[in-house]
């Protein structure tokens, strides 16, 4: 982790306040999410790297990849005497408030692209923004960001109305403010799950018991493939980010030909929102989305339907049949 100040600005902050926003909250995330199987280990060095012209010289573009890679470059090149770069996969840039750099977004570079340092290529990295020092947008972005880093797309809507009407917080890459767990979906590929932790069904019935998300062990989601490139999945989540509050069934909808920004997961909500400002607050919209008992899918065309059968200690027992 590296620290830019801008010469444009009056640095107000100390790097270690900012490490301390951002760090710490992910390295704990990824130890709760991953159930131990991801360790993210961060070193810094630990003071402002002056960069060479103001953040508004559009040299800094983050929004263009030649530019925005320009910016990490010339980061990177500021430490390259007295860190070895070979020894990271990753480089995350925390810049100065500053009016060039509103946002922290991630720089992926094709294979070839990337910046060269210390014989190593480095292709993947965040340069953090204005908008991190946000209430819940510190390690919370980290989350999001380091999420395309691992592959994952944008599952908020890249348009100007009612951006989370399709997966709501349910996952960090839809809404990261409340960091709540990524959707078994993305944990299994993330390896944090594995594959047979997901029972596939494309025809027949049966009984499966889901245990919760929190948990590493058990049966974690029913896939139910609609097509070649889509599914319904149902999984065990809770109504908020604490071990006690109350658990139900997430239903969504996947397409893998569906584009990030434009819904590749939709969750079908159980019900309207009703204006709960508590839950509201966390999930800004589809709150409503869990349901507790009955029928959470029943979609005749594609002859899928999934009944709760009974809450169990751990989750939900639920019939499948197709
Ligand atoms: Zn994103």
């Amino acid at each position: 982790m590296l620290f830019a100040h801008f010469p444009d600005t009056t640095v107000e902050e100390t790097t270690q306040s900012l490490y301390d926003r951002l760090v710490p909250g992910a390295l704990d995330y990824y130890r709760r999410a991953s159930y131990g199987r991801l360790t993210l280990k961060v070193d810094r060095v630990d003071r402002w790297l002056p960069t060479d012209r103001t953040s508004t010289s559009g040299d800094y573009d983050c929004s263009r990849f030649d530019t925005h890679r320009r910016y990490v470059a010339e980061i990177i090149g500021k430490v390259d005497n007295e860190v070895d770069l070979s020894d990271y996969d990753v480089v995350y840039v925390v810049g100065s408030r500053a009016p060039g750099v509103p946002n922290s977004p991630t720089l992926l570079c094709p294979a070839g692209e990337g910046v060269r340092a210390d014989g190593r290529e480095i292709r993947f990295a965040v340069t953090f923004g204005n908008d991190i020092r946000g209430r819940d947008w510190g390690w919370q972005t980290l989350v999001h960001e380091t999420g395309h880093l691992f592959g994952l797309p944008d599952l908020y809507l890249y348009e100007k109305t009612n951006w989370h009407r399709a997966s709501g917080a349910w996952d960090p890459m839809g809404l990261q403010m409340p960091g709540c767990h990524h959707l078994v979906w993305h944990k299994i590929k993330l390896g944090w799950l594995r594959e047979d932790q997901a029972v596939v069904l494309r025809e027949g019935s049966g009984s499966v018991d889901l245990t919760s998300v929190e948990t590493a062990d058990g049966t974690k989601a029913v896939v139910l493939p609609i097509g070649a490139h889509e599914a319904y999945v149902v999984e065990a989540r809770r109504h908020g980010v604490g071990d006690d509050d109350p658990l139900g069934l997430l239903l969504y909808r996947v397409s893998s030909e569906t584009a990030r920004g434009e819904g590749p997961i939709r969750v079908l909500p159980a019900r309207p929102d009703d204006g709960n400002p508590a839950w509201k607050r966390l999930f800004e919209v589809l709150y409503s989305a869990l349901w507790f008992d009955g029928t959470v899918l029943d979609d005749t065309e594609h002859r899928a339907k999934v009944v709760i059968e009974r809450r169990t200690d751990e989750g939900f027992r639920v019939r499948v049949e197709r």
